[in-house]
């Protein structure tokens, strides 16, 4: 499909695969010994000449998926074909770039360049020439004798390349690659990339780039690959089919943009009817400063109620990743609702947005009763104990039957700093205790 369209290295055999993901599944075992399925039913496919996006939210299995490509751990069923063999542990000429850059701080740009082929056996002399040649077409001559610490984030993750590529890799694998850098550094080095890569100046065949950001997603991939949470599997597959280099302004390339910010909001789970809420929901932790703030936004003249989610993103400066958790928690508490990629002020958030402190406190409290059973359950709690004090601990241990340590740990956290906030109760940070008297700060 749009092989025509490909601008990547067209005089190879385009469209052969280079590497099938078959049905993989991986679960985790959580604290208390439930299963955690992470991927199901996961099916891809790479090419020959193209770079594959998997887009997808934080928290939905991009990275297990990409270690189990890189044969660095096991699929819990189904299996992963390269140059038609089953993989079962790291191949060569597969190799990984990653979000942290990985690098050994101890080692220089060269040594650490070097590393990977120590590991294969190369000969010193090759290993040498070889990572020279790595170094210089990354853009980092002047650097082999430097040590990652003396150079800046944008410069390190040219290192994190230029380790993958001294592999001479046939498939590159990047795990979020540029989200630890500033935006400009982080555009130059795809920009570099790409120029790396539409001048056939790389071995490489395919590559697989792990994202939640969808503009870069639209700005790198010849084929976007949609992925949705808990369990993570491919939703859909979006052909890119503009040639490099990219013009994010093109209307066509914000329209691709906007459709699939649709697409990702329409499959959220805030789209879907609300099934019966338990006190185990899971939520994420979102300051009130920025629920307030993107009340006030959606309610300012320029949206008056309504917005697009990619453009109120924009004004707000967030990326997806930050937007959604703030718009599904005004969603969850009534101020708002999400449809077809629109973020829709309801009455009470238009009340919320002309409301003074205390009144929107006030509101706020209600919404937490009624709304977000966790918060009714401690508050009840309180009002039924003498002392009205309750440990955090014990509230932690219920909500441990339904999520794992870190979910209850961050959900209890999100009620209590809304809590907080709404003055419905008070936290002793100290003492972790919850009570009915005021916070002392
Ligand atoms: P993403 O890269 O999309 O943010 P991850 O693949 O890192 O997602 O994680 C997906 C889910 O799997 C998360 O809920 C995470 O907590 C869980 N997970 C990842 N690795 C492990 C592990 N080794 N043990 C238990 N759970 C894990
Ligand atoms: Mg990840």
């Amino acid at each position: 499909m749009a092989d025509d369209a490909r601008t990547a290295p067209a005089n190879d055999a385009a469209g052969t695969p280079v590497l099938q993901v078959d049905g993989v599944r991986r679960m985790f075992t959580r604290p208390h010994g439930d299963p955690l399925v992470v991927l199901e039913s996961v099916n891809l496919s790479l090419r020959r000449g193209e770079i594959v996006g998997l887009l997808g939210r934080s928290g939905s299995g991009k990275s297990t998926l990409l270690r189990i490509v890189a044969g660095l751990i096991q699929p819990s069923d189904g299996h992963v074909v390269y140059r038609n063999q089953r993989l079962d542990g790291p191949a060569d000429g597969i190799a990984m770039v990653f979000q942290s850059f990985a690098l050994f701080p101890w080692l220089t740009v060269l040594e650490n360049v070097e590393a990977g082929l120590e590991a294969q056996g190369v000969a010193p002399h090759e290993m040498r020439e070889r990572a020279l040649a790595a170094i210089d077409i990354i853009g980092l001559d002047g650097f082999a004798n430097a040590y990652p610490r003396e150079l800046s984030g944008g410069m390190r993750q040219r290192v994190g390349f230029a380790r993958a590529l001294v592999m001479d890799p046939t498939v590159l694998l990047m795990d979020e690659p540029f989200s630890a850098l500033d935006v400009l550094t982080a555009e130059t080095l795809r920009t570099d990339f790409l120029d790396l890569w539409t001048e056939n100046a790389l071995p490489i065949q395919s590559v697989l780039l792990v994202t939640h950001n969808i503009e870069e997603a639209v700005f790198m991939c010849d084929r976007i690959l949609l992925f949705s949470s808990n369990p993570g599997r491919v939703i859909a597959e979006i052909e890119v089919p503009f040639k490099h280099p990219r013009n994010r302004l093109d209307p066509r390339f914000r329209y691709l943009v906007d459709d699939i910010y649709a697409r990702m909001t329409a499959r959220s789970p805030v789209d879907q009817p609300a099934a019966v809420p338990t006190i185990g929901e899971r939520l994420t932790e979102v300051s009130t400063n920025l629920l307030a703030g993107l009340i006030e936004s959606l309610a300012a003249p320029q949206h008056g109620g309504r917005a697009d989610m990619p453009e109120i993103a924009r004004t707000l400066a967030l990326e997806v990743d930050e937007l959604f958790p703030i718009a599904e928690t005004l969603q969850l508490l009534g101020y708002a609702h999400i449809t077809h990629g629109d973020l829709i002020l309801t009455p009470l958030g238009h009340d919320f947005a002309h409301a003074d402190t205390q009144d929107r406190k006030d509101s706020f409290a209600r919404q937490l009763i009624s709304r977000i059973p966790l918060a009714a359950h401690i508050k009840n709690v309180l009002d039924e104990r003498p002392n009205h004090r309750a440990p955090a601990v014990r509230f932690l241990s219920e909500l441990e039957d339904y999520l794992s340590d870190s979910a209850a740990e961050e959900t209890l956290s999100a009620v209590t700093r809304w809590g907080r906030y709404a003055e419905l109760f008070s936290y002793d940070d100290d003492a972790e205790t919850f009570s009915l008297e005021q916070d002392a700060e």
